[in-house]
């Protein structure tokens, strides 16, 4: 996440495989109301099917290794973000990458865990390998949260809400645009987007307008890996619209994932999928057994760490623009004056009802609404 940006699909910056201590990153999906003048909406609004159940997919094997203590960030639960007794298993692919994948024990035995992660290993196996081998980890809750997070290096997915997904065959392409934020965040707040979008001056859909910098390259991707991998896919009519209106992101996609080359390609040699390889229960240096985050994570000062200030900022945010209609600018930088200090949500929600004239009981009863959305 940049350093003075209002950030509304969440994304924190951490390299889950990386140094110990860090936070994770997350971004997650919150969908305003209002529709504008881009062709879309939302591409999880849309019925294109992209990645069919029948493509290719580079998946071999899941392996179990046990119980073990991990990270397991949750939306819905924020007060712990290390969890024992998670199921751990990793995912191998033919191309040489592989995916952690951790099952919150609510699944409460191997076997059920097992298939819930088998629910999204294969379609992981359908992504192009530049994307997979951006996803080291998938963190896989049962309920709680209508939505996925995607962010650096990982995704986090709630099984009710992939179910939804799965019923309007819809799954696949949901976990193209949550890789395009684990593989290519950068990318996307980077100048080379920024210039491809000016150079369009427009944008395909109202959720990548509403947030150029953290969204709009997840939704563009999936639009134009279509057209320029499975073209036919997306309706002809569609096809034309979309080329005219965003002529150079599709050419930034192209160099991202180019049509002329295979989308799998080998990495490192393929895991045998005969029980040979190790992986640690744990992540590296983890907080003692409270479950609690390590104090320093979430002191004031690192700008990088406050998972828990912008989850309800930024459906403040939302709440404040879109039902509210209140202008941006003054909610930008109200809650710009929140961003490094520690607060909890009903100390921003009186704030906030102060600085806005509004009810605070109706307020807080929007941000439950908005919290439990469902798309
Ligand atoms: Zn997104």
């Amino acid at each position: 996440m940049k350093e003075g940006e209002i950030v509304k699909c969440k994304t924190l910056n951490r390299q889950l495989r990386n140094p110990p201590g860090l936070l994770l990153a997350l971004a997650f999906l919150i969908f305003p109301a209002t529709a504008h003048a881009q062709l879309y909406d939302h591409t999880a609004k849309t019925d294109f099917d992209i990645i069919t159940t029948a493509d290719p997919s580079a998946f071999l094997c899941l392996e179990y290794y046990g119980l073990g203590r991990k990270e397991m960030p949750d939306l819905k639960r924020r007060n712990s973000l290390f969890k024992s007794d998670v199921f751990v298993f990793t995912a191998y692919y033919s191309d040489g990458t592989s995916i952690e994948v951790v099952v919150n024990p609510e699944f409460k035995n191997v076997d059920a865990a097992r298939t819930e992660a088998l629910r999204y290993t294969n379609r992981l196996g359908q992504l192009p390998t530049i994307l997979r081998k951006g996803v080291s980890r998938m963190i896989v809750h049962g309920t709680g949260y209508s939505g996925f997070v995607g962010g650096d290096g990982a995704m986090i997915l709630y099984s009710d809400y992939a179910t939804k997904k799965i019923a309007h065959n819809h799954l696949e392409e949901s976990l193209f645009h949550e890789s395009i934020h684990a593989a290519f965040q950068k990318e996307q707040s980077g100048p080379g987007w920024a210039a491809a979008q000016e150079a369009d001056g427009a944008f395909l859909t109202r959720y990548g307008k509403d947030k150029p910098a953290s969204e709009d390259l997840a939704e563009t991707a999936l639009f134009a890996y279509s057209i320029l991998h499975h073209p036919g896919r997306i309706p002809v009519a569609d096809e034309e619209k979309i080329k005219a209106t965003i002529p150079n992101r599709i050419e930034y996609v192209r160099n991202l994932l180019p049509p002329d080359q295979p989308i799998f390609f080998s990495v490192k040699e393929a895991y045998q999928c005969d029980g040979s390889a190790k992986v640690s229960l744990s992540n590296p240096s983890l907080p003692d057994d409270s479950g609690q985050l390590p104090t320093d994570n979430r002191t004031s000062s690192d700008p990088d760490s406050p998972v828990y200030q912008w989850f309800d900022s930024d459906i403040m945010s939302n709440v404040l623009l879109h039902i509210y209609d209140r202008d941006e600018d003054k909610v930008s930088s109200f809650l710009m004056s929140w961003k490094n200090i520690d607060y909890t949500g009903p100390e921003l929600i009186k704030a906030t009802a102060t600085e806005f004239g509004l009810d605070k009981a109706a307020l807080k009863t929007e941000i439950e609404k908005w919290r439990g959305s469902d798309f």
